[in-house]
């Protein structure tokens, strides 16, 4: 547990940083933060600043979105929250900020988080980093605009209440969300469902070219640079492919990769609960959770898919 008021009454700049290339719990959970701490200390002179790769427009509906400081800019910090972030190197630009703030609170859910600040919350059995800060705030400083984002972030890391990270409490939590006055299904529909035309047809692309194996247990797509090019579309624009690949029927693994550079391919990988993926994200250099992790491999698309299924297929066929 952490008492985020007395973490953070007596300091005048605060900053909140998440990790690189944000998705919906990240860019959520730091507006969330942000703007639960500007109730707390409605009257009082502070600055709380959240540093961010610039988020998908989709999301620009939350409190404090253009308030967003992509460009890092230095400022000494009394006190610096990691939010959603696994690992020192997913802070991206916002690394020295953190080392270099007097002191550092680190919030998160990724299993392999070993722990990146003075201060350490992480719940890997947490929906999202959004149901992780909502055990820490207090109603009398919640408002709608903090519920909107809470609600966006778990809505985002639960496949919309859908994975089995959902546990009673995060109900509960999304049950007293409700109480605040704002459109639930609008955020559903427009944030995670929403699709533009190329993105549905790079979609349908992937799923037809995706290559089933390992006895149909295993499933792989990937988008290269040609293509996202030819479509205009970057990598937030690939969101849901990994998902739908992995809804195939007898799939426990689905990969999904799309390419960063000649020979560099970021990986996401997503389990049905038989194979811990993210164990095989961390061997190369990546992490995550048991059933949704990523990591950045070199290579083809075939090497990566050779060094991948080598790990898959020990957990699936261990030698007696
Ligand atoms: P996604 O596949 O949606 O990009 O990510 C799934 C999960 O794996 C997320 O929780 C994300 O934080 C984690 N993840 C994805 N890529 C990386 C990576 O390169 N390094 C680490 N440490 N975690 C990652
Ligand atoms: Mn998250």
């Amino acid at each position: 547990m952490i008492d985020l008021i007395r973490e953070t009454e007596k300091a005048g700049e605060i900053g909140i940083i998440g990790h690189i290339r944000p998705d919906g719990d990240c860019v959520g959970s730091c507006l969330a933060l942000k703007a639960y701490l500007e109730n707390v200390y409605k009257d009082r002179e502070k600055r709380v600043t959240v540093y961010l790769e610039k988020p998908a427009e989709i999301f620009s509906y939350l409190k404090g979105y253009d308030e967003i400081d992509s460009e890092y800019t230095i400022r000494k910090l009394d006190v610096c929250f990691s939010i959603d972030v696994s690992s020192l190197d997913r802070l991206g630009e916002g690394l020295r900020l953190f080392q270099e703030a007097d002191r550092s609170i680190c919030i998160d859910h990724h299993i392999s988080n070993n722990g990146l600040g003075d201060v350490n919350l992480i719940e890997p059995g947490a929906s999202s980093t959004s149901e992780v800060l909502a055990t820490l705030f207090l109603d009398e400083y919640m408002d709608a605009e903090v519920a909107k984002a809470v609600f966006t972030g778990i809505v985002h890391d639960s496949g919309v209440f859908q994975y089995s990270c959902m546990s009673r409490r995060s109900f509960e939590i999304v049950g007293k969300l409700c109480d605040y006055d704002f459109d639930r299904t609008e955020i559903i529909d427009e944030t995670f469902y929403r699709k533009s035309y190329a993105q549905n047809q790079i979609l349908g692309r992937t799923l037809m070219e995706s290559i089933l194996f390992m006895n149909g247990r295993c499933i792989a797509g990937a988008v290269n640079r040609k293509t996202m090019d030819f479509y205009n579309l970057g990598p937030k624009d690939l969101d849901g492919i990994v998902n739908q690949l992995r809804v195939t029927r007898g799939v426990e693994v689905a990969i999904f990769m799309y390419e960063l550079h000649s020979l560099e391919y970021k990986v996401s990988m997503r389990s049905n609960g038989r194979v811990d993926v993210a164990k095989i994200a961390e061997l190369f250099g990546g992490g995550g959770h048991v059933r949704a992790a990523g990591c950045t491999m070199n290579g083809t698309y075939y090497d990566v898919l050779n060094n991948l299924s080598a790990q898959i297929v020990k957990q699936l066929d261990p030698v007696q």
